[in-house]
C-alpha cells in the first residue's frame, strides 16, 4: 500500500474538484485553494484544509508553507495565463512535484519549459480512453505506457475457455504478459502456468501495442 502523501489542490473546478476528492477518498491530506469562496467552501467538507488564495500571489502561497508539500496540482483552467504563472511560482518556490491541466498544445509546451513535471490534457485523454474501448469490444481498460507500450485489460472470450497459460504459449508466441487475472472481485496476481481461463475472466496484459492486437486477432 503506497504511503499517504500531503497535495495542493488549486482551482476546484470539475476537474480540481474530482481530484480532490479523489486524493481524500484514498485517505490523502488535501489543501485546497481556490480565489472563489464559494467553491473553498463547497469543498471544506472534503478537503483537509480549504482556503481561499490567489495562486499568483508569491507571498500567499509561501505562507501556506507550499514547499513542504509532496506534489501541487494545478487545476485553472481559463486562465491561461494565472496557471502559467502560478506554475513558475511553485518551481521557483522548490515544490517538488507539480502537475498542471493545460488548455491547448501552447499551453502545454510553456509548462513543460517553466518547469512542470506532468502536465495533463483530461479531456481530450478521455476521450481518446473512450475511444479505444469503444472501437474494441474485448478492452475493458486501458493504461498506455508509452506511444508504443500498454497495459490493457481484456475480456476472455468463449473461444479461450478452459484453456490453459500454458496451452495459450502467450509469452512466446505474441511477447506478452498477463499479469494478472480477475474474477469477479477476486484478482490472481501473476497466475500459475496452469491456471485454467474460463468465459468472462479479465486478462490483465502488458506488452507493445502491436503484440497486443495480434493476441487478441488470434487468439481472443
Ligand atoms: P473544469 O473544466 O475543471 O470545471 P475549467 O477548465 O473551466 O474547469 P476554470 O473554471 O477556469 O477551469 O478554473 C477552475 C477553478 O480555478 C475555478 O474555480 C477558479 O476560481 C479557480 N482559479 C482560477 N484562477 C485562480 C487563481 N489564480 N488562484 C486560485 N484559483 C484560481
Amino acid at each position: 500500500m503506497a504511503s499517504k502523501k500531503q497535495f495542493v489542490v488549486i482551482g476546484l473546478g470539475r476537474f480540481g474538484g474530482s481530484v480532490c476528492k479523489e486524493l481524500v477518498r484514498l485517505g490523502n491530506e488535501v489543501l485546497a485553494l481556490d480565489t472563489d469562496e464559494q467553491k473553498v467552501n463547497e469543498f471544506a467538507k472534503y478537503a483537509t484544509h480549504a482556503v481561499v488564495a490567489d495562486s499568483t500571489d508569491e507571498r500567499a502561497l509561501i505562507s501556506l508553507g507550499i514547499r513542504n508539500f509532496d506534489s501541487v496540482i494545478v487545476a485553472i483552467g481559463d486562465n491561461i495565463q494565472a496557471s502559467i504563472l502560478t506554475t513558475l511560482l511553485l518551481k521557483e518556490i522548490g515544490v517538488k512535484h507539480v502537475c498542471v491541466k493545460a488548455r491547448n498544445t501552447y499551453h502545454h509546451k510553456v509548462l513543460v519549459k517553466i518547469g512542470a513535471d506532468r502536465v495533463v490534457h483530461p479531456e481530450s485523454d478521455m476521450g481518446r480512453r473512450i475511444a479505444q474501448q469503444m472501437s474494441d469490444e474485448n478492452v475493458i481498460d486501458f493504461i498506455e505506457l508509452s506511444d508504443e507500450y500498454s497495459i490493457v485489460e481484456l475480456i476472455a472470450s468463449p473461444k479461450i475457455e478452459g484453456k490453459t497459460l500454458i496451452d495459450l504459449n502467450i509469452r512466446a508466441r505474441f511477447g506478452i504478459t498477463i499479469l494478472a487475472i480477475k474474477k469477479g472481485n477476486d484478482i490472481d496476481i501473476s497466475p500459475l502456468p496452469n491456471y485454467q481461463i474460463s468465459h468472462k475472466d479479465l486478462l490483465i496484459v502488458i506488452g507493445h501495442n502491436d503484440d497486443i492486437k495480434r493476441f487478441e486477432d488470434q487468439v481472443m
